[in-house]
């Protein structure tokens, strides 16, 4: 939602950036705090791609509501995640898009939510197609492919949830065994399948290139933002600072990982961590790891 906003801005709108507190929180309160004579939109992400915390959307969306403000989200971590039920806890959300390949559905193809008399702007124009909501033929087969995916998401979201839980709980508790590290992100209000975290005295470019090497696959920053050297914007909105911020690693779990590769990873991190540290000049263990 950044860019979209710092382009709303070169057309003179007016945003307002909120904080977020060293979870990635943001605070209902400071929504409604912020909210002004003129303003006409309000948008607060469901979970964060990067450090998996859950944003009090229901809490916002009440606000938005007192306030006849429409209230978008961008709830594309939670699908098949996070039960969503726009007709009780999500029922103030007028806008929220998602997008398929985030829940193993094909590529490419997204979706807007918009609540029944929700007013938007055409997306193109031209061919009366989607309501001239957009214009141009429709992508049948990743329609349909999305519908069949967000079935498949849905019906077994339980399931997979306490799956991944589990696999991700001793994949935690494995890996703040290593001293120097904290989680980033909120321990509870959490994605199921995300992990984050700060390992002191490295850098995490290296330590992502010796995982990619022993072949496992995590990320450093947004999966968009990867070959970017910059710490991640994230990072620095929970405060933390950009030498431990540049340290971090992001482990996402799904359906084709195992308990096996749990240990594996369990087996390989500490070893790489302590190999990277072995060449910093700088490493003296100190601080037990923080929870
Ligand atoms: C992946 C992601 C997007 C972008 O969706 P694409 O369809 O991959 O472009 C947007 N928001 C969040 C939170 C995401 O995780």
């Amino acid at each position: 939602m950044l860019y979209p906003c710092e382009y709303l801005e070169t057309k003179g709108f007016n945003v307002t950036y909120l904080p977020v507190d060293r979870y990635g929180l943001v605070d209902p309160s400071e929504v409604e705090a912020a909210i002004r004579k003129d303003t006409i939109f309000i948008s607060v992400m469901y979970a964060n791609n990067e450090i998996g915390t859950i944003e009090p959307i229901p809490e916002i969306g009440e606000i938005a509501k007192e306030h006849g403000i429409p209230f978008h989200t961008d709830a594309v971590q939670v699908i098949g995640k996070i039960p969503l039920d726009m007709k009780q806890k999500d029922r103030n959300v007028d806008m929220l898009s998602l997008s398929s390949h985030k829940f193993y559905g094909p590529k490419g193809i997204g979706a807007l939510y918009l609540r029944e008399r929700t007013e938007i702007e055409n997306y193109m124009h031209g061919g009366g197609q989607e309501r001239k909501k957009r214009a141009g033929t429709e992508n049948v087969a990743g329609i349909v492919g999305l519908g069949k995916a967000i079935e498949l998401a849905t019906a077994n979201l339980e399931k997979h949830n306490e799956r991944t839980k589990k696999m991700r709980d001793r994949l935690l508790a494995g890996i703040l065994e290593i001293p120097d590290c904290r989680l980033n992100g909120h321990p509870e209000k959490r994605l199921p399948d995300n992990l984050n975290f700060s390992f002191e005295y490295i850098e995490g470019e290296s330590l992502l290139l010796m995982l990619d090497q022993r072949g496992i696959c995590s990320s450093t920053g947004s999966a968009c933002s990867s070959g970017s050297l910059e710490p991640s914007h994230v990072l620095r909105a929970i405060g933390l600072p950009p030498e431990i911020a540049q340290g971090s690693l992001r482990l996402t779990l799904g359906d084709e990982n195992s308990e096996e590769d749990i240990d594996y990873v369990l087996e390989v991190l500490p070893e790489t961590v302590g190999k990277l540290r072995a060449m910093s000049p700088f490493y003296k263990p100190t601080t037990a790891c923080e929870k």
